[in-house]
């Protein structure tokens, strides 16, 4: 053998392969009854049985389908997981990891965190007897002195949201275990193709599939990724006898997506870059969030465990709420809307829009803030149309 045989991968064996050749392919082999290259959608409920409990697999859609099975395989291969579950949106996948718990088992929630992700262990579990604390998951020594003895579970999100806040996984991970308490990472900003937390400790990775995984702002789906099998069992058990479970639709849209996870990541993170450098340099911003920069507080964390830095950017304004408020009313590409991790580029204000409902908590956002999803256009027209925004204040 030459030196280029003995340097090619053996793709015969499909645990070897690529992210992004399992993004276009695990779970999704050519369909065995047709050839179909494409996972067909599968829309039945049911499925037929040879003799009672004998069947290929599926016996009835809520409990397991053919399309949510290959979006499943592959995702989890993604993520590094043994086990995949999807969900029909984002929060429900939360609300099935929540599941795993028991009446006052703490959770410490990072101290930015999506709203909707406060609003349901704040609002739904909180009275139903599951304490919770948010807490600066940021500071590790400060975190360990005064770690709550009730804590059974730590939810993290890197880079957080809106804040792009980098939380080291590792070391979080290393604390809650010597407490007995899981980690669960929401993955959603970073998407496996940036960052693989189970790699780095973590037990439970949630994602909003409605987000990068889709990537095209059609389509809300959740996603749960974990290595335990007792706790898959329990989360399998949860997933089929609560329901929450994503149409065959639904999955077929976010499979399609994921196949150009990895093309789409590296356009939004060089694309958040050209923005960066201009809202650096621009006299109408005050303090630039992204974790490329190396006065960021998340830099460390981020440059040690992501490949690069993703395509969420957010920044304050000099002129406080009011600037804030023109310049995101002000572009013409990137479009006003709550949402994030789609091809086209987003701004919104999160203290008025995805942020509100954390006013007067410890989750609250500064007023002056404005947060940018940036998308896979052209990055020049990017800068042109933010710069025309900035510039009127
Ligand atoms: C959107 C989002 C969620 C919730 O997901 P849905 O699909 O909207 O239910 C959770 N976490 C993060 C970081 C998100 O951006």
């Amino acid at each position: 053998m030459g030196e280029m045989d003995d340097e090619m991968n053996d793709v015969s064996d499909r645990t070897c392969w690529g992210f992004e050749t399992r993004a276009v392919h695990t779970g999704q082999e050519p369909d065995a009854a047709s050839g179909a290259v494409v996972t067909p959608i599968t829309l039945s409920t049911t499925f037929a049985q040879e003799g009672v409990g004998i069947h290929k697999g599926f016996e009835y859609s809520r409990s397991g389908n053919p399309t949510r099975a290959a979006l499943e395989a592959c995702l989890a291969s993604l993520e590094n997981a043994a086990f995949g579950f999807a969900f029909a949106s984002g929060l429900a996948a939360e609300d099935n990891i929540i599941r795993l718990l028991q009446q006052g088992d703490r959770i410490l929630l990072g101290n930015d965190a999506y709203g909707g992700t406060f609003r349901l262990i704040s609002k739904v579990w909180s009275p139903l007897g599951f304490p919770w604390s948010a807490v600066d998951l940021t500071d590790i020594d400060a975190l360990a002195t005064k770690w709550p003895a009730d804590t059974r579970m730590v939810w993290l999100e890197t880079p957080t949201n809106p804040l792009l806040t980098c939380v080291d996984i590792e070391a979080i991970a290393t604390l809650a275990h010597s407490h007995g308490a899981l980690v669960v990472v929401d993955n959603t900003f970073a998407t496996p193709y940036l960052q693989q937390p189970l790699t780095l400790g973590a037990d439970i990775v949630v994602h909003s599939a409605t987000k990068y995984l889709g990537g095209h702002s059609d389509v809300v789906g959740g996603f749960v990724a974990l290595n335990d099998p007792t706790l898959a069992d329990r989360i399998r058990f949860t997933q089929n006898a609560a329901g929450a479970i994503p149409a065959p639709f639904d999955c077929y849209l976010v499979l399609r997506g994921v196949k150009t996870l990895a093309v789409r990541m590296d356009r939004h993170c060089s694309n958040a870059r050209a923005i960066v450098d201009l809202l650096v340099g621009h006299p109408a911003v005050d303090r630039v969030l992204y974790p490329q920069l190396p006065d960021h507080p998340g830099h460390a964390a981020a440059s040690r465990q992501m490949r690069d830095f993703g395509g969420m950017v957010s920044f304050t304004c000099r002129g406080g709420e009011a600037a804030a408020l023109e310049v995101v009313k002000h572009t013409t590409i990137f479009t006003l809307a709550e949402s994030l991790g789609a091809v086209e580029s987003l701004i919104e204000h999160p203290g008025l829009m995805t942020h509100a409902s954390a006013a007067g908590s410890p989750l609250q956002v500064p007023a002056s803030l404005v947060r940018l999803s940036v998308g896979i256009e052209s990055s020049a027209d990017l800068v042109a149309d933010l710069a025309q925004a900035l510039d009127r204040v």
